[in-house]
C-alpha cells in the first residue's frame, strides 16, 4: 500500500486552504512510480507519465524529478512539460485526430512524436521524409478496458492506424522513407488483466518485421488501481514478467535491443489525491438522507460521467455511528456521488474526503453553475504547498468580451 495522508493531515490542509480542495501526496507518486521501476528493473524500459490525469506544473516538475517522462495529449501539454522543464527527448506527444500543423509543431519542438492516422502519416512523410523519427499508434482489435468509454483498442475504436490496414501503411511508409523507430498501442483505462498486454503485445510482434529501424515499442498506460477494498488491481510483478518473457522471445531482427515504453497515467497520480469537501446541508427524505456538500460533478465528474466509484470518509468524526447517505452536489442537475454510502455519523460542517482524486479529478473540472474551480495543494515532505489557487470573480469573466454598448434595453 502506497503511503496514505492521514485523516489529521487532510484536516490541517482543509481548515487552512478551505474547502473543496484537491490534496496530491508527493511521496504517492513517488512510491507508485518505484512499484513500476522495480517491477520492470530487468528490463530496458523508460516510464513517460501520461499527463492529462493531473497537469499542473509541479506535479509535471514532481515527476520529472523522480526520473519519469510525459505522454501528452495535445500541443499545450507538450509545452506544459517543457515549460516544466522536461527535455524534448523525454516529452511523447500521442495525438489523435489532430490537424497537421500540431505535429509539425511538435516536431519543430523536438519531441517524440506518434502518429495515429495514415492521413496525418502522408502529410508527415510529403514534408519531412526520412528526417525525423516517428512511432506509429496502432489499433489491435482488442477489447479492453473498465468500461467502453475508457476503451480505446477495439474494432470499433477511433484510436490508432487498424492493423488490417499494414499493407496501406507499409506503401505509405515506403513511399515516402519514412523513419518508423517506434509502434505504440494504447489500448485503455483501468485494464485488470495482465493477457490484454500480452494479447497486444503479440500483435505488435507479428508487425516489427515490417519495421527495419525499430527501437522501441510502447505499450502504453490504463493500469488498473484498487477504488475500494477488494478491487483488482494490474499485478504489475506478473506484467513485467509476462513482458520480459515476450521480448526475450521476440528479438528484434534489426539486432537492435527493442526499448520498452509505458505511458501511466492513473497509476502515478490516482492514489495520491484527495478531494476534500463539506456538508452544507443534510436532508432527510423517505427514500434516503442526503448529504449535500460544497461541490458537484464540475468538480469530480468520473461518479456521474463513468459511474466510477470513490471511496468517501467523514474524517470530521471518524469514530461516529454508521449510517446511510446519499452523497450529492450542490449543483442544478443530478448529481450523485454515492448512494446509500456508510459514512460516520455526518454532520453539516463535516469534511468528507473522496479517495483515489489525483486522477482525471481536478483535470476534468469545469465551471458549470458559474462555480469556482477548487483549489490544488500538493504535500512534499510533509508540508502542504498550494499549487492553484481557487478561482474567483474575475476568472468567470476572463475572455467574456462585453457588448453591453450594442445591447440595449
Ligand atoms: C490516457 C492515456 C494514457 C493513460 O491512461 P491511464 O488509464 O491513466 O493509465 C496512456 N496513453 C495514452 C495514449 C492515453 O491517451
Amino acid at each position: 500500500m502506497a503511503p496514505q495522508l492521514s485523516h489529521e493531515q487532510l484536516s490541517a490542509i482543509a481548515n487552512q486552504f478551505g474547502t473543496p480542495v484537491y490534496v496530491y501526496s508527493a511521496d504517492t507518486i513517488a512510491a507508485q512510480y518505484n512499484r513500476l521501476s522495480h517491477a520492470f528493473a530487468k528490463n530496458d524500459v523508460v516510464f513517460f507519465y501520461a499527463c492529462k490525469a493531473l497537469t499542473n506544473i509541479n506535479v509535471l516538475r514532481y515527476v520529472k524529478s523522480i526520473g519519469a517522462g510525459v505522454d501528452c495529449s495535445s500541443i499545450n501539454e507538450v509545452k506544459l512539460a517543457l515549460h516544466a522543464g522536461f527535455q524534448p527527448v523525454n516529452v511523447l506527444y500521442t495525438s489523435n485526430g489532430i490537424d497537421f500543423s500540431e505535429i509539425e509543431e511538435a516536431r519543430n519542438l523536438g519531441v517524440n512524436v506518434n502518429i495515429d492516422s495514415l492521413s496525418n502519416l502522408q502529410k508527415f512523410g510529403e514534408k519531412f521524409g526520412h528526417t525525423y523519427p516517428v512511432s506509429l499508434r496502432l489499433r489491435p482489435n482488442i477489447l479492453a478496458g473498465g468500461n467502453l468509454k475508457i476503451s480505446t483498442g477495439h474494432d470499433r475504436s477511433k484510436f490508432g492506424i487498424p492493423v488490417e490496414q499494414l499493407s496501406e501503411l507499409l506503401s505509405v511508409v515506403a513511399l515516402h522513407n519514412i523513419y518508423i523507430r517506434g509502434l505504440h498501442i494504447h489500448t485503455g483505462s483501468e485494464i485488470k488483466d495482465v493477457e490484454v498486454f500480452v494479447k497486444g503485445i503479440e500483435v505488435l510482434f507479428e508487425m516489427i518485421p515490417s519495421f527495419t529501424e525499430l527501437e522501441f515499442i510502447d505499450l502504453g498506460g490504463g493500469f488498473k488501481v484498487p477504488y475500494k477494498e477488494g478491487d483488482a488491481e494490474t499485478d504489475i510483478d506478473l506484467l513485467a514478467k509476462k513482458v520480459s518473457e515476450a521480448f526475450a522471445d521476440h528479438p528484434n531482427p534489426n539486432g537492435k535491443p527493442l526499448q520498452i515504453w509505458f505511458e501511466p497515467g492513473k497509476y502515478l497520480v490516482s492514489s495520491a489525491g484527495y478531494f476534500i469537501t463539506r456538508v452544507n446541508v443534510l436532508k432527510h427524505t423517505a427514500a434516503t438522507t442526503f448529504a449535500s456538500i460544497n461541490s458537484g460533478f464540475n468538480h469530480l465528474i468520473r461518479p456521474m460521467f463513468y459511474d466510477s466509484y470513490h471511496r468517501i470518509e467523514n474524517i470530521s468524526n471518524p469514530s461516529g455511528a454508521l449510517q446511510k447517505y446519499s452523497v450529492v452536489g450542490n449543483i442544478c442537475e443530478t448529481d450523485t456521488f454515492a448512494w446509500d454510502r456508510e459514512l460516520n455519523e455526518v454532520r453539516e460542517g463535516d469534511y468528507l474526503v473522496f479517495y483515489n482524486a489525483g486522477a482525471y479529478g481536478f483535470e476534468m473540472s469545469s465551471n458549470f453553475n458559474s462555480r469556482f474551480k477548487p483549489p490544488e495543494v500538493l504535500v512534499i515532505k510533509g508540508a502542504p504547498y498550494l499549487i492553484r489557487e481557487r478561482e474567483d470573480f474575475k476568472d468567470l469573466l476572463r475572455n467574456q468580451v462585453d457588448i453591453s454598448a450594442q445591447i440595449i434595453d
